[in-house]
């Protein structure tokens, strides 16, 4: 008889939504992480929850609090005399708020009976796991099901070892104790623009350093141009077609050196964020007489429903196939659990959304209007502006603009792409109607509550019919 029916290595939003999951269906499950915590205690969460999604939005959420202090409370009639930032203070607040997050996944963890393991977790044989610590014998524990949930780690740039003085991960990025006066970062994704933006606002001079021609590879061009605009009038200086080829020490920093176009260009920061995108983490966590063999992505190989090529060995999140997200890690967390429990269970991955938490925010789900294009999908698109929306101007939040994409043929929604206040909130109803196979229409004869920021996605469908109220249609 087996110790379990499920062991599940890796606890982040992948691997600890999958135990929970499991554990809500009756099934007797363990969790193994080998996450080590900045007080040396072992801590849950994964890298979301301690270096990742949310310590990254709650300096977000300071920072944008400290800006909109110094540029917008003089126009409400507030004068708060001098404004100054205390970063010892904001980081004790991220800290506490990753604290207390983890703390609730252990609670978690115990009301639902699943047994928790702090080591490094290594998949011997089918249903056999090895357990590995510096402080304690290896464990061996059986299982009728092994998920492996081991996530994923910066992906490295030749020559730029990340020492966390001068040049930093986004982990160490999050931990700066003072704001640099000039921060260079290689790499306009996700975590560039979002981190940039943080250490603006607080007063760095940032540089980031591009090497595609354009931001945000796989976000609508329409959307990613919009984005540079916003980005460069806040004063993020932001090169692209810039790839870095060197990085030298000096007494006060380092100096970059890259090639643009055909010029070869150096700056000099004071830090540096390499920021050039994630790999899946897999060191030790397979035996090379298991059966599993990694991609040559270095991803761990699954079919649409997170199976491995070995019977009753699942893969899911970072490590696998698919966008580095954590709620598209969770939901296959929680498709694997159902199909182990029940025999069903199923994410559909053409409506996982992205957001990136930037001021304005950028969301998008769905198709693209370059990717309708190129499949020779006819489409109408549906555009209203964030300017032309009452909530919007009361609060002050008019940048940007909501693009419905819908088969010009069905009506139902293929897309749908957003940069401005809050968007993060309002895609979720764009996922749902693309979820539920809704056309423009749908969207655009369901109520919406007024003044509302989701008037604008309303009237965007309405302007996928050329009938949106509050734009002059040309
Ligand atoms: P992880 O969260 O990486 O968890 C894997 C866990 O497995 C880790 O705890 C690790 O210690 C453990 N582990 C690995 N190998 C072993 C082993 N052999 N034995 C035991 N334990 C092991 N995504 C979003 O959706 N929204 C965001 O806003 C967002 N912001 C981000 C900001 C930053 C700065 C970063 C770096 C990432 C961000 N992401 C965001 C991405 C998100 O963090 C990941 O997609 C998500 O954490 C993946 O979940 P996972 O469970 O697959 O892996
Ligand atoms: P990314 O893939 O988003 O961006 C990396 C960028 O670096 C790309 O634009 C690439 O062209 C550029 N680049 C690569 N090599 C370069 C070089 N030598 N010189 C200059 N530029 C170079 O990766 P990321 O920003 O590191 O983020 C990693 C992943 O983490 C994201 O893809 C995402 O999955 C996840 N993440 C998500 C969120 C969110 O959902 N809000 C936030 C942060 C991170």
């Amino acid at each position: 008889m087996s110790d379990f029916d499920v062991v599940v290595i890796g606890a982040g939003p992948g691997g600890y939504v999958a135990a929970i999951r499991c554990a809500q269906l009756g099934l007797k499950t363990a969790c193994i992480d080998r996450w080590v915590s900045k007080n040396g205690k072992p801590s849950v969460g994964g890298t979301c929850l301690n270096v990742g999604c949310i310590p990254s939005k709650a300096l977000l959420d300071s920072s944008e609090r400290y800006e909109d202090i110094q540029l917008h409370a003089a126009d409400h009639g507030i004068h708060s005399g001098d404004v100054s930032i205390d970063v010892e203070k904001m980081l004790a607040r991220k800290d506490k708020i990753v604290s207390e997050l983890t703390g609730g996944i252990s609670a978690l963890f115990k009301s639902n009976k699943i047994v928790f393991y702090a080591g490094h977790g290594c998949l011997v044989e089918t249903g056999v796991v090895r357990i590995s610590s510096d402080d304690q014998a290896d464990q061996t524990l059986t299982a009728k099901h092994v998920i492996l949930a081991s996530g994923s780690e910066p992906v490295p740039l030749p020559g730029m070892a990340v020492d966390n003085k001068t040049i930093f991960d986004s982990a160490g990025a999050l931990d700066f104790r003072t704001v640099p006066k000039k921060l260079g970062i290689i790499g306009a994704g996700v975590i560039g623009l979002e981190l940039g933006s943080v250490w603006r606002r607080l007063g760095a001079e940032v540089v980031i350093l591009e090497a595609a021609d354009s931001l945000l590879g796989p976000a609508d061009s329409m959307i990613a141009r919009e984005a540079k605009k916003q980005f460069s009038r806040q004063g993020l200086d932001i090169r692209l077609g810039c790839k870095v080829t060197q990085v030298e020490k000096s007494k006060d920093g380092c100096t970059v050196h890259y090639l643009d176009g055909e010029n070869n260009e150096s700056i000099d920061v004071e830090r540096l964020i390499v920021a050039v995108g994630r790999r899946p983490y897999t060191d030790g966590l397979l035996d090379p007489n298991c059966g599993v063999e990694l991609d040559d992505n270095g991803a761990v190989p699954v079919d649409d429903h997170c199976a491995t090529a070995v019977p009753g060995v699942w893969a899911i999140g970072d490590a696998v196939r698919g966008p580095m997200l954590a709620h598209k890690a969770s939901e296959e967390g929680i498709a694997v659990a159902e199909r182990i429990a029940v025999g069903t269970g199923h994410i559909d991955h053409s409506t996982i959304p992205w957001v990136i938490y930037t001021h304005p925010e950028i969301a998008w789900v769905g198709a693209t209007e370059d990717e309708l294009k190129s499949q020779g999908i006819p489409y109408t698109a549906g555009m209203f502006p964030f300017a032309a929306s009452g909530r919007a101007k009361a609060v002050g939040a008019t940048e940007g603009f909501i693009k419905i994409l819908a088969c010009r043929d069905s009506d139902r929604i293929l897309g749908a792409h957003m940069i401005g206040s809050q968007v993060s909130e309002l895609i979720n109803e764009a996922v749902l109607a693309i979820s539920m196979e809704a056309s423009a229409e749908d969207l655009a004869r369901t109520v919406h509550a007024h003044p509302t920021l989701a008037e604008t996605v309303h009237e965007a469908a309405l302007a996928a019919h050329g009938r949106a109220i509050h734009k002059v249609n040309r």
